[in-house]
């Protein structure tokens, strides 16, 4: 098959639709219309079926029972409810009525999870944010560590979204059992890419998204424990008392439909997906490696989502990396705010420099990545870099035998 450009490499931010998972969604935009909660009506029958039918196949994919599933908008909304419910509900009342307790979390989580947790701070609860080890990966110890007598929950993300490592979950979950503390996870980029159950790993509350493992856009789902324990949650949306009065408002029916046949393929093709996938990356990690000394792998290479590489190069500014192969789509570590180039915090959370989080590149794969696609990558990055270096004047001094830590700039 011929190569055909531009190639998507940014599978972490979104994914394709799979075709199969928009035919299953068709008739829901289309002949059967129903609202799920209509109860008086064959229409409304057919909708409530479909829900049915796809609260089973998101529940079988992580180890749940259909009733512990949530519809939600997506991982955003999912990490609110699970944060905000648990606080409200769980933060001990203080005389003035406010509630208080302590969270813990880490400092490289995606903005769903550490926006609401700093809301909280603002608010009154303690937050501790653990930083992940040089790997990347958060350890069940580092939690131990971080565990006091007023914590009431523990946010701590799967795998991360920008590096791809993968952290330990289940002995986080177990920790958390025995300490009696509710243990939520932003599951986003693990749930159908790797084996999930939630009774084995201990997990309380546990969101997912539709586009990021080819389902729709805006549709995603929380797991809420209901025995051992039974997790109780302060809603975010009141009205209509759908979803056991924890989320309102009419179900997004073609949404939802979406999202359990993506989970349904996601449970057949995942470790056939896994097996391609991670051979995949590891042919473009090894092979841009191989053929730039100085670039180096972010996070550790085995603790690592089979469809994720994020690679460093020193003195090349990712941005102008991008630019150069245009062809290519993947991010950088440069989150683009309104005015500045900020380096990413996920990143400098790891120990990297400024310039080190600024040169770095993410790749995504997805169930249609080639092999071909990969090779042509490869050596773009490979000669899109050396041609950046050829015009660094640090380069420059480096191969000289400088060592820039010693210099000393002018200006300011
Ligand atoms: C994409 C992503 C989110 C946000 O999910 P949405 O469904 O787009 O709101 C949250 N966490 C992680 C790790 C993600 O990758």
């Amino acid at each position: 098959m011929a190569l055909e450009l531009p190639i998507y490499m940014d599978n972490n931010a979104t994914t394709p639709l799979d075709p199969r998972v928009l035919d299953a969604m068709m008739p829901y935009l289309t002949s059967k219309y129903g609202n799920a909660a209509s109860r008086s009506h064959t229409f409304g029958w057919e909708a409530e079926d479909a829900v049915s039918k796809a609260r089973k196949q998101v529940a079988k994919l992580i180890g749940a029972s259909p009733k512990e599933i949530i519809w939600t908008s997506g991982s955003t909304e999912g990490c609110n409810l699970a944060i905000k419910g648990v606080a409200e509900m769980y933060g001990p009342r203080k005389e003035d009525g406010s509630c208080r307790g302590h969270i813990i979390t880490t400092s490289y989580e995606h903005k769903a999870v550490l926006d609401p947790c700093k809301r909280l701070q603002r608010e009154g609860f303690d937050v501790t944010f653990i930083d992940p080890h040089e790997d990347g990966v958060i350890t069940a110890a580092q939690v131990a560590e971080a565990i006091r007598e007023d914590t009431i929950l523990v946010t701590i993300m799967w795998a991360n979204n920008e590096i791809g490592t993968i952290n330990e979950v289940d002995e986080i979950g177990k920790l958390c059992k025995e300490k009696g503390i509710l243990f939520h996870t932003d599951a986003t980029q693990a749930v159908g890419k790797i084996p999930i159950d939630v009774e084995r790993d201990g997990v309380d509350l546990l969101c997912g998204s539709g586009h990021k493992i080819y389902g729709p856009k805006g549709v995603g789902f929380l797991y809420v424990r209901r025995r051992k324990p039974r997790v109780r949650l302060s809603p975010m949306i009141d009205g209509g008392g759908h979803e056991r009065g924890m989320r309102s408002g009419t179900l997004n029916v073609p949404g939802i439909v979406g999202m359990g046949e993506s989970c349904e393929l996601a449970g057949k093709e995942m470790n056939a997906d896994a097996e391609r996938l991670s051979k995949l990356r590891d042919r473009l990690i090894d092979g841009v490696l191989s053929q730039l000394d100085m670039a180096v792998l972010n996070g550790d290479k085995e603790k690592r989502l089979p469809q994720t590489a994020n690679i460093s190069f020193p003195y090349v500014e990712g941005e102008s990396l991008m630019m150069a192969m245009k062809d290519i789509a993947v991010s950088s570590g440069s989150a683009c705010t309104s005015a500045s180039l900020e380096p990413s915090y996920v990143l400098k959370s790891l120990g990297l420099g400024d310039e080190l989080a600024h040169s770095s590149i993410r790749f995504g794969l997805s169930r249609w990545s080639t092999e071909e696609e990969v090779d042509y990558t490869v050596e773009k990055v490979v000669s899109a870099v050396n041609h950046l270096l050829e015009m660094s004047p640090l380069y420059d001094m480096v191969k000289e035998g400088i060592d820039l830590s010693t210099v000393e700039w002018g200006g300011h």
